[in-house]
């Protein structure tokens, strides 16, 4: 037997990216050609003028280590446009540039968790965050988001409140939401902010999809008084499709910086260096980011009226991300299958991927599915019409 670590141990191995693998196996052994809603980024290229800039830092041989928390120039760059974006005067000794969101978030946790504590994480939430607290010996406990026909996919404060032991030391929150694809009433991120000040809690706020916003006003952790117990993760991977640049960013007290600053330089050393001066150019793009939400708007709407023609499944319009949350229950109800076994059967008899709810890792997403929209037109159309066919044969 290998002698792997306990802490290894804890991990599940989930995640969404299982699936695209089993999708690729389905095209090599069947022929099929796939649909992919299962993918978790934009489909278009990062604009043009951030990968001239990269290029040009490469050609000039840009090519060494950076300091640990990133380049000072893209440091006060985030900092200058979130203090404007957010009416504050936040300062690049609050800001670490890190290789993805996704490390942002374990630097977090890193940060903070010790065995035994407890963090509150939304059910369903985002796979990494539950691995990644388990990995670090801590406990989830979790907040079940609700639903109601008329408001979507809501969070009652109340149940995180219920939650709240002598060992939470963190609660996580995720707005616009993956997997739901909701854009949370904005009272949310009032009342988290507030709640985990009063409690004195860490309030973990990823905001990657804060530009995925069709519908109401997206509200900010950082429109409110955050610097006491709030860390605010974010990054260039979705807003400017920048997936596998691997960039990121949190902004927490200056203190708090330091600490990513110890353990970022003993893990990666330092963001990739051309990457980040391409993301410097960033903050000239969004012409080509408003695009792009327009375009996802309508991607939105269309997938929506066609899983509405879907029978026996329930879909929520989203109002933010690039992901609807269908529930399949009584689909589920009729086969006998969980949503693991029904995004098998759907990737192998009709070549469409999805992400069982079961991922997102608790309990309330085992009804459904996630479905992503960030994929052409046609290839939605043609994606919900070959569900369609394979859930009316598994019907019988
Ligand atoms: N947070 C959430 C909620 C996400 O959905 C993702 C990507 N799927 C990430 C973080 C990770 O982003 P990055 O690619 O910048 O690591």
């Amino acid at each position: 037997m290998e002698n792997y670590s306990r802490s290894l141990s804890r991990l599940t191995g989930e995640s969404t990216l299982l699936y695209q693998e089993i999708a690729r196996n389905v095209e090599r052994t069947k022929g099929i050609k796939t649909i992919n809603f299962g993918i978790g980024q934009p489909d278009l290229p990062t604009p043009k003028r951030i990968r001239e800039e990269a290029k040009s830092a490469l050609d000039k041989g840009f090519t060494a280590y950076t300091p640990a928390l990133g380049l000072d120039e893209l440091r006060s760059r985030v900092a200058e446009f979130l203090s404007q974006r957010y009416g504050d005067n936040i300062v690049k000794d609050e800001v670490a540039i890190t290789p993805g969101a996704k490390t942002a978030l374990f630097l977090a946790f890193l940060t903070y968790v010790n065995p035994g504590d407890e963090v509150i994480l939304f059910d369903p939430s985002f796979y990494s965050y539950a691995e990644v607290v388990n990995l670090l010996g801590g406990k989830p406990v979790y907040v079940p988001i609700r639903f109601d026909s008329d408001r979507g996919f809501y969070v009652d404060v109340n149940d995180v409140v219920s939650r709240i032991s002598s060992k939470t030391k963190m609660i996580v929150y995720n707005n616009p939401h993956n997997p739901t694809g909701m854009n949370f009433d904005p009272k949310l991120s009032e009342e988290l902010v507030k709640i985990s000040r009063e409690r004195n809690i860490i309030l973990l706020s990823d905001e990657i999809y804060d530009y995925f916003v069709y519908e109401g006003r997206f509200k900010s952790v950082l429109e409110e008084e955050w610097r006491n117990n709030v860390i605010y993760v974010n990054g260039f991977s979705k807003t400017f499709s920048m997936t596998g640049w691997r960039l990121g960013y949190i902004v927490a007290r200056k203190e708090v910086i330091g600490k990513i600053g110890i353990l970022a330089s003993n893990i990666y050393t330092c963001p990739t260096s051309f990457a980040q001066k391409g993301a410097l150019a960033s903050f000239d793009a969004f012409d080509e980011v408003k695009e792009m939400i327009d375009l996802f708007r309508r991607r939105r709407d269309v997938m929506f009226s066609e899983l509405s023609k879907v029978k026996d499944i329930k879909v929520y319009k989203s109002s933010g991300a690039f992901y609807m949350f269908p529930d399949f229950s009584s689909i589920l109800r009729n086969t006998g299958l969980d949503s693991k076994g029904l995004a098998i059967k759907l990737i192998e008899d009709s070549g469409v991927i999805t992400i069982p709810g079961e991922v997102f890792p608790e309990r309330v997403g085992t009804n459904f599915l996630r479905l992503s929209f960030a994929l052409g037109e046609e290839k939605i159309k043609e994606g919900v019409e070959r569900m369609k066919i394979a859930l009316e044969k598994l019907a019988g």
